[in-house]
């Protein structure tokens, strides 16, 4: 692979690694927990405890780095580890600015273990850039969090214009891409400093990992604290998931975009269905964050939609209730079809309207998936 080598390719691949000693295509899973020092007591290799670094770990890291264009990657244990992470290695006081339409667990724990232990956190309309400017305090706030498109609204954050934002007060921005994933959306390129991903969804792809990441566009101190804080607390991914993510990550991109590519269909159509009261899709042109997803998304507008169906909260369970191919679960971003009703698991404290159903779109057939949906609503 060369500089020039396209992510795709790079994707594929996983980095083009060839094992050393059998030439094997596919890296080994280093279960390793210990590694040997050398007598001098020094870790000549470069590694000494799991909890630390574990070559399989790094391995797939280095992919994500390279898909992300930063500077290095360190994995977790979820999402969750990844994004906490970062808010614990801040020092207690800080002032951070986060969005008020966010992955729901991460807004709760903003709002109750992290405000007790010290933080002092603002939620803001992240669509409403003067907004933004007002709650960014120069000097004081440490950290703006995005996530776009937001969970499970769909709204779109103009990131480039936040990051600006962030930097002028002295800030750092970090960015939940978990549903843009390295295909659809560059966050490095386009200013920010921390890009997370709840690698458990598109990353890994096949619903049978939960993991985190957490990628840097330069090291710096506040990443060391961030390595130091993931050493200390132990949220690492272990060996064997490691080598699955990296394993999923080699299909990531005709994943992700088969995946887009269904949802604007579902989408579209779902649009003209009589039981139908709105479709929440970036990829729709009524949709508010269109223009800004056309120009900060590429090659599509990832897949997942949410759908507000008539008749209310009752109504969308009870078609919820009726499919039969799309499966009724929680989580996203894998290869089978999935479908929820939000506030049924965020509660009543959630912003999300009751007749919404959150669609996560798979790699089955479209027109299967459009049969299934267009009776069950
Ligand atoms: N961020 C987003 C956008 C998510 O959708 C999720 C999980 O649904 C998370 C973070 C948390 O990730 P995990 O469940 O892997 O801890």
């Amino acid at each position: 692979m060369t500089s020039k080598t396209r992510p795709e390719s790079v994707a594929a691949q996983a980095g083009g690694h060839i094992e050393p000693a059998s030439g094997a295509l596919i890296p080994p899973i280093f279960p390793a927990t210990t590694f040997e020092r050398g007598g001098d007591l020094s870790y000549t290799r470069g590694y000494s405890y799991t909890r630390a670094a574990n070559p399989t770990d790094v391995s797939a890291a280095e992919t994500l780095t390279a898909l992300e264009q930063g500077a290095e990657t360190l994995l977790f244990g979820s999402g969750m580890a990844a994004a906490t992470t970062v808010f614990l290695a801040l020092e207690p006081g800080a002032h951070v600015v986060v969005p008020q339409v966010m992955y729901w667990a991460l807004r709760s724990w903003l709002g109750g273990f992290a405000t007790q232990w010290g933080l002092r956190v603002a939620f803001v309309d992240m669509g409403d850039l003067a907004a933004v400017r007002e709650a960014v305090r120069p000097g004081e706030t440490r950290l703006v969090w995005v996530e776009t498109p937001a969970n499970p609204l769909w709204s779109l954050t103009d990131i480039a214009a936040v990051a600006e934002i962030a930097h002028l007060a002295g800030a750092v921005l970090a960015v939940d891409s978990t549903i843009a994933t390295p295909v659809l959306s560059q966050p490095v390129a386009l200013g920010a400093d921390i890009v997370m991903h709840s690698a458990t969804k598109y990353l890994n792809g096949h619903s049978d990992v939960l993991a985190g990441s957490l990628t840097a566009a330069r090291t710096d101190p506040l990443w060391e604290t961030i390595r130091s804080v993931r050493m200390q607390n132990g949220g690492v991914l272990a060996p064997f998931e490691s080598w699955l993510l990296q394993r999923g990550l080699r299909t990531l991109f005709p994943r992700v975009l088969w995946q887009s590519a269904s949802a604007l269909v579902l989408a579209e159509r779902l649009s003209a269905h009589p039981r139908v009261e709105a479709v929440l899709y970036p990829g729709l042109p009524g949709f508010p964050g269109h223009e800004l997803a056309r120009r900060q998304m590429r090659g599509g507008f990832g897949g997942m939609l949410s759908v507000r169906v008539k008749g209310g909260g009752e109504a969308a369970i009870a078609a919820a209730a009726r499919v039969r191919l799309w499966k009724r679960a929680t989580s996203l971003g894998g290869v089978e079809s999935l479908v929820e009703h939000r506030v049924s698991v965020e509660g009543p404290s959630s912003p999300v309207p009751a007749d919404l159903l959150r669609l996560s779109v798979g790699v089955e057939a479209v027109e299967d998936l459009w049969d299934d949906l267009s009776g069950a609503i």
